[in-house]
């Protein structure tokens, strides 16, 4: 019998009132696979990850999580479940302390612990306002507590969004480790080289549509620029 993939969409269209961003997606990731989602600015890469963490509601499709339809499951609970969304622009709460934006997610002083012990620099910085932090802390606020309970699907919209390269280097080695935890990775990027450094599938996305999805050992300049340029 096939392994049951850890996400299916089939047929996913979304927008925003009467503008359809999405027209027809469909996309797998199987048990411990990362995929690289890729496509230009606009294509509707954050449109299509905030449909599948619950934020953005479907016109049409279906979104499957582990064989379960979870379509119509509010985001709160989707989290629960195992969807792990880590937005676009970070989704920290800027007033509050680094401490503070941890204990939302981790309610246990112990998990605390555990998320400074992967970010050391959270740690320096628990008293701080997260609004203060270098884009790489805050991008690793938001990745902590996904790493202390890894969850069975990591979306990472944007991952590298505005870091220095060093700083992407670790964003992308701690989205590694989450694998080989077994975490299932979801990362859109428009650059890329850094979400091809980890992933082992990517998809295209092109105004709305996959235009190519497949192991990144087939993937080659003849199938990006069908991608990009959306001809053969
Ligand atoms: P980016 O890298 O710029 O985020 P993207 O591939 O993630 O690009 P989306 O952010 O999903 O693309 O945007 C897809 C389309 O939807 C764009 O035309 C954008 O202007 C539009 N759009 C995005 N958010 C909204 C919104 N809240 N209301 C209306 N239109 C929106």
């Amino acid at each position: 019998t096939a392994v049951e993939p850890v996400l299916r969409v089939r047929g996913l269209h979304a927008g925003y009132n009467d503008i359809e961003v999405l027209h027809g997606v469909d996309l797998v990731i199987g048990p411990g696979e990362a995929l690289a989602l890729l496509g230009s600015n606009g294509a509707g890469k954050t449109t299509l990850c905030a449909a599948i963490g619950g934020l953005v509601t479907p016109t049409a499709g279906i979104i499957e999580l582990a064989g379960e339809d979870v379509t119509a499951i509010p985001a709160q609970r989707r989290r629960r479940d195992g969807i792990y969304l880590a937005p676009e622009g970070r989704g920290i709460f800027p007033d509050l302390t680094v401490e503070e934006n941890l204990t939302i997610w981790l309610r246990d002083r112990d998990e605390r612990d555990r998320a400074y012990e992967a970010f050391p620099s959270l740690a320096r910085r628990r008293g701080q306002a997260a609004g203060a932090l270098s884009g790489g802390e805050q991008q690793q606020l938001t990745l902590a507590p996904a790493l202390v309970r890894p969850p069975r699907l990591l979306i990472a919209d944007e991952p590298s969004l505005g870091l220095a390269p060093l700083v992407t280097e670790q964003i992308f080695a701690a989205l590694g480790q989450l694998q080989q935890q077994g975490t299932a990775l979801l990362i859109a990027e428009e650059k890329t080289r850094n979400a091809l450094s980890v992933a082992g599938h990517a998809a295209f996305l092109t105004v709305g549509h996959i235009t190519w999805a497949g192991p990144t050992s087939e993937l080659d300049t003849e199938a990006l620029a069908t991608a990009y340029l959306g001809n053969a």
